[in-house]
C-alpha cells in the first residue's frame, strides 16, 4: 500500500490553543447544562453563538470571509476536544462546519461566499445540510426531492429527512433532483435560506443520542429558489456531496475519537477510585487491560484521522482515507463507551456518572455521513480499482 503520511505527532501551537480554549470553554459553558440539554432534547443555539466568538465555526474559513482560517489538523483537534465534554455540541459544530459552510467553501462563487460565509463562520447563521430522505439513506442518489426550472428560478418539491438544524438553521444546502433517477449528474446543490416561501422544518426526532443536536425534516412545497442559489453547475449536487463527504467523514471521526476520549478518561479516573476486594478495581488484571485495549486502539483511531486531515490539507484525495478513519474510529467509539459502562459497573448504567451518555452518543458515529457498511463498500471499491 502507499505510504500516504507525513505527519508531526506533536500538538501545533494553535492545537494546544484551541485545546486548552475549549477545556476552559466546556467547564463554563457546556457541562453545567449539558444533561439537562439531553433530557429536554433542548439545542442550545446560544452555545453555538459563543463558539461562533471563538472562530469554532468557521474553523476551516479562510480570514478574508471572516473564519479562523485553520487547517484540517486544527479542525480535528477542536472537534476531539469539544466531543471529549459533549457529542451533541461535537456533533453540531461538525455539521455546521465542514458540511453547511464545508459546501458553500468548495463549491460556491465569490458572492455566494461572500454573503454567506462570514454569517456562517461567526455562527450569526447556523447552517443544515440536506442529503438524505425518508426512502434514501445509504442510497442517497435515488432522491425524489425535485428542483424544476421555471424562468430565473427553480421549484423544489419533495422532503429531506434527519437534517441537523433543520428546523433552527438559518440557511440550508440542500442536493435535489434536476435529472433523471439513477444519473449521477442528475442532482444538484442549492442554497435555501430560512424563511423563503414553500421550504418549512418538520417533524424533529427524538433520539437515543446526541439529543442535543436538533435533526428534523425539511419540506419543500413548491419553494421558488433563485438561480443565484445555485452551487455550481447543474448537474454537480451529487459529486459535490460526495466530495463534501470526504471532508465530513473526517470530522465524525474526530467526534468518534473525542467520545471515545472522554468515555476512557472517565473509566480510568474511576477505576483507580472504586475499590472491590479491598483494592481498586484498576489493579484487576480483568480492568486493567480493558483500559490498555481502550487506549490501543483510541491511539490508532486518532493517526488515522490525523493522517487523513494531513492528506486534505496537502489537497490529496482523501476518499480512502477519510473511510479507514470514520470506520475505525466509529467502531472504536461504540467499543470504548461500552467499556467504559463495564468498567463503572451499575453506576455507569445512571445519569449520575459520565459514560452512559457518551455510549448513547457513540452509536451515531458508526450510522451518520455514511454506516460503518457504506464505508467499508467505499474502502473496498478504492483497493480494487
Ligand atoms: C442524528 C443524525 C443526524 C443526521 N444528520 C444528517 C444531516 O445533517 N444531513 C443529511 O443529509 N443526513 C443526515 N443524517 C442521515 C444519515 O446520514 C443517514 O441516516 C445514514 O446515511 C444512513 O441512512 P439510513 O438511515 O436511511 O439507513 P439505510 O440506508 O436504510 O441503511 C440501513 C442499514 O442497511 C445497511 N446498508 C444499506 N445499503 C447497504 C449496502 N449497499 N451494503 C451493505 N449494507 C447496506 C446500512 O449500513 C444500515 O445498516 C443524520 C442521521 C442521524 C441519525
Amino acid at each position: 500500500m502507499e505510504n500516504t503520511a507525513q505527519m508531526n505527532f506533536e500538538f501545533n501551537e494553535n492545537q494546544r490553543m484551541i485545546a486548552d480554549m475549549i477545556r476552559k470553554f466546556g467547564e463554563e459553558h457546556i457541562k453545567p447544562k449539558m444533561m439537562e440539554w439531553d433530557e429536554n432534547q433542548i439545542f442550545p443555539v446560544e452555545v453555538f453563538k459563543k463558539l461562533g466568538e471563538l472562530g469554532l465555526m468557521g474553523v476551516l474559513v479562510p480570514t478574508e470571509y471572516g473564519g479562523s482560517g485553520f487547517s484540517y489538523t486544527e479542525y480535528v483537534t477542536a472537534i476531539v476536544e469539544v466531543s471529549k465534554i459533549c457529542g451533541s455540541i461535537g456533533l453540531s459544530m461538525a455539521a455546521h462546519n465542514s458540511l453547511c459552510t464545508g459546501h458553500i467553501l468548495a463549491f460556491g462563487n465569490e458572492e455566494q461566499k461572500k454573503k454567506y460565509l462570514p454569517k456562517l463562520a461567526t455562527a450569526e447563521w447556523i447552517g443544515a445540510w440536506g442529503l438524505t430522505e425518508v426512502g434514501t439513506g445509504s442510497d442517497a442518489g435515488g432522491m425524489m426531492t425535485t428542483a424544476v426550472a421555471d424562468g430565473d428560478f427553480f421549484v423544489i418539491n419533495g422532503s429531506k429527512n434527519f437534517i441537523t438544524h433543520g428546523k433552527s438553521g438559518n440557511v440550508a444546502v440542500v442536493i435535489v433532483r434536476t435529472g433523471e433517477k439513477g444519473d449521477s449528474h442528475g442532482m444538484s446543490a442549492f442554497i435555501v435560506e430560512k424563511g423563503t416561501a414553500g421550504f418549512s422544518a418538520g417533524r424533529k426526532e427524538n433520539k437515543l443520542g446526541m439529543r442535543a443536536s436538533e435533526t428534523t425534516e425539511l419540506i419543500f412545497d413548491n419553494c421558488r429558489v433563485h438561480k443565484s442559489q445555485l452551487l455550481g453547475n447543474i448537474g454537480e449536487g451529487f459529486i459535490q456531496a460526495m466530495k463534501v463527504l470526504d471532508g465530513g467523514r473526517i470530522s465524525i471521526a474526530s467526534l468518534s475519537v473525542g467520545i471515545a476520549k472522554g468515555a476512557f478518561e472517565a473509566a480510568v479516573k474511576y477505576s483507580k477510585e472504586r475499590q472491590q476486594f479491598g483494592k481498586a478495581i484498576s489493579e484487576f488484571q480483568g480492568i486493567a487491560f480493558k483500559l490498555a485495549d481502550m487506549a490501543t486502539e483510541i491511539e490508532a483511531a486518532e493517526l488515522l484521522t490525523y493522517q487523513a486531515a494531513d492528506l486534505k490539507n496537502r489537497h490529496k484525495k482523501v476518499t480512502k482515507e477519510s473511510a479507514f478513519a470514520k470506520y475505525y474510529a466509529s467502531e472504536v467509539a461504540v467499543r470504548t463507551a461500552n467499556e467504559a459502562v463495564q468498567v463503572f459497573g451499575g453506576y455507569g448504567y445512571t445519569k449520575d456518572f459520565p459514560v452512559e451518555k457518551f455510549y448513547r452518543d457513540a452509536k451515531l458515529c458508526t450510522i451518520g455521513e455514511g454506516t460503518s457498511e457504506i464505508q467499508k463498500l467505499v474502502i473496498a471499491r478504492e483497493i480494487l480499482k
